[in-house]
């Protein structure tokens, strides 16, 4: 590790009074918010909360063997700060690295409250302010604020999705979960099986195929699997002739517009997509290999997100014969393993359930508006980052087809402006509205894996026109977020008039 900043005189006492901005989660988007509020707006107080021990969140929760990005870090990295490691697509380490830094330079850990779980938040607008409650070693206790940022990430930190399987209590071996991998596991010399076959199953097989007797892949059904190059050659080689900072942006653009050309390829010729990475697979597969049973999906490219394998780690496992991949249903766990529907049964010491994540908006926060408790599914999103009806709120959501991160920057930039504007005019409530009440929604999360449509009715929704759209592309949010004025038809100022110069106004709440 280049430097622990969190070392660095990190507050030791619980959060206490009042700050402007309050973000919660210090994971990548919320220690992000952090660099452009130090930065643009070094007049405001803010603090980051974190119901964890440590920051970097999703980075350093999930700790199975060989965790790392799928996306490459020219694009998951932060704007303002190049990614200089060799790797572009880069392990939890590096990750976590590269976040320590970015506190260091921006001066964050006095403002980090790790043990900060956000139990509720509750907005008065006769004080323009968020009463938040916090839990911390089991108290309560309550901080105030003006604009709250949920930086929270999408899914539930308390244990990932885990499906009943028939059985489960007849199987002498060892069930885990990646989200929760006990330290210390030894597999060594062990027969495993994953059940899954989405990213983090791609990620733990060729991590752990050297050091098993066998691993295998069980799954219901296929996913696009594609290789990509763990060093790109391109960063590297313009990091050679260029400073650091332009070759960056350089590789970054290049990767945003590669990224969005095979997406748009995929939606648009999504034949022709597939049959590129059924020959790239042939390729990078053994001669006669079973490709289209186990790795020729029913749905379309990137219809789901698509698995990225580092220099096809996993097609080479499974060349070399430690890896295999088995498409079958499971009919119940054995005492030795699994049985499956073809009658086949694979024995197994260890069993990886790869069944995904439970998907939760919002950290799970309570929201109430004066006294009014708000369901996340009752709002629409507006411009991607706040909700309707709920004032002085905004939240990070990235992209679920290319790098998370780049939409999260412009939320923050966009975000800073916003704030900046409503000082500049006195404002001190901003509030999203719809005034189209026959607006066709649609979910959020308009995507069609499994994981989302468990959780759909969770979320918030979207609508189909203006502010009110979920968009999934780069230039598109550009337009609306780097370019586009924070002054909106859609949004509703107020100025908050503090009680002493009140004097028969009925509402704390001057409306613009
Ligand atoms: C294994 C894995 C690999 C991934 N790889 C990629 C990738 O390569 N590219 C990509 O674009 N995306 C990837 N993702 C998605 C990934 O989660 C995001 O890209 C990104 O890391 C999310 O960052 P975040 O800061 O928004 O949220 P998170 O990393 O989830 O951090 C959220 C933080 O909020 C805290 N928190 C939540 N609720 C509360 C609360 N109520 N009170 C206090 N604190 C709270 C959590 O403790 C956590 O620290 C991956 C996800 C997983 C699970």
């Amino acid at each position: 590790m280049t430097v622990n900043s969190l070392n660095q005189a990190r507050p030791t006492e619980s959060l206490s009074g009042h700050v402007d901005v309050l973000i919660v989660g210090a994971g990548i988007s919320g220690i992000g918010l952090g660099h452009y509020l130090a930065t643009t707006l070094p007049g405001k107080t803010f603090a980051l909360v974190d119901s964890r021990d440590a920051i970097g969140g999703t980075w350093d929760l999930f700790r199975y063997p060989g965790i790392r990005s799928d996306s490459d870090l020219h694009t998951f990295g932060y704007e303002f700060k190049p990614w200089t490691s060799d790797n572009a697509i880069a392990d939890a380490h590096e990750i976590l690295d590269y976040l320590h830094e970015v506190i260091d330079e921006d001066d964050l850990a006095r403002r980090i409250y790790l043990h900060h779980k956000v139990i509720r938040a509750d907005f008065t607008s006769d004080t323009a302010q968020w009463t938040v409650t916090l839990e911390r070693d089991g108290e309560r206790f309550e901080v105030t604020c003006d604009f709250l940022f949920g930086a929270t990430g999408y899914y539930d930190y308390a244990g990932g999705y885990q499906p009943h399987f028939e059985g489960e209590d007849d199987f002498q071996g060892v069930i885990v979960h990646p989200q929760s991998w006990p330290e210390g596991l030894d597999y060594t010399g062990k027969k495993v099986v994953v059940i899954g076959s989405g990213a983090t199953a791609v990620t733990l097989i060729p991590a752990m195929a050297d050091d098993v007797e066998h691993i295998t892949m069980l799954q219901r059904s296929p996913s696009y699997v594609m290789p990509l190059p763990r060093k790109d050659p391109i960063a590297n080689g313009l990091r050679k002739i260029l400073p650091p900072k332009a070759a960056y942006a350089a590789t970054r653009r290049f990767n945003i517009g590669k990224g969005r050309f095979i997406y748009n390829l995929c939606q648009r010729n999504p034949k022709l997509a597939r049959r590129i990475i059924r020959a790239i697979n042939v390729k990078a597969l053994p001669q006669g290999y079973a490709v289209d049973t186990h790795f020729n999906p029913v749905y379309n490219p990137w219809d789901q997100r698509l698995c990225a394998v580092p220099d096809a780690d996993l097609f080479r496992s499974i060349a070399q014969g430690k890896a295999s991949v088995v498409t079958d249903r499971i009919v119940r766990f054995t005492d030795n393993g699994i049985l499956l529907e073809s009658g086949a049964t694979l024995e197994a010491d260890i069993i990886v359930t790869a069944t995904g994540l439970k998907l939760l908006p919002f950290g799970g926060i309570a929201v109430s508006v004066d006294g009014e408790v708000k369901d996340p599914h009752d709002s629409l999103v507006y411009k991607s980052f706040m909700l309707s009806g709920i004032p002085n709120m905004a939240f990070a959501f990235g992209y679920t087809n290319s790098s998370w991160t780049l939409k999260v920057g412009l939320v923050c930039e966009h975000l800073c402006r916003l704030l900046a504007y409503m000082d500049q005019h006195g404002y001190t409530t901003v509030v999203p509205v719809v005034d189209n009440p026959m607006m066709e929604k649609r979910p959020m999360l308009d995507f069609p894996a499994g994981y989302i449509l468990r959780a759909v009715e969770q979320f918030p929704q979207q609508g189909t026109s203006g502010p009110w759209t979920v968009e999934m592309d780069y230039w598109s949010d550009h337009e609306r977020l780097r370019k586009g004025s924070v002054e909106d038809p859609a949004l509703r100022f107020g100025t908050a008039v503090p009680d002493a110069e009140r004097s028969g106004v009925t509402s704390g709440l001057a409306s613009a």
